[in-house]
């Protein structure tokens, strides 16, 4: 069983600095604060 909530990951929005984290199962990844999708895994 795979219970464990590893699926979210942090990113950080090149934008705006802001850091986040997301699912990088999902794309585009966008930044909740400014809606970029101009974002990097750290
Ligand atoms: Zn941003």
């Amino acid at each position: 069983m795979e219970e464990v909530d590893q699926s979210k990951v942090y990113f950080r929005c090149t934008v705006c600095d802001f850091v986040f984290q997301d699912d990088p199962n999902f794309f585009p990844i966008i930044c909740p604060q400014c809606g970029s999708e101009d974002t990097e895994r750290i």
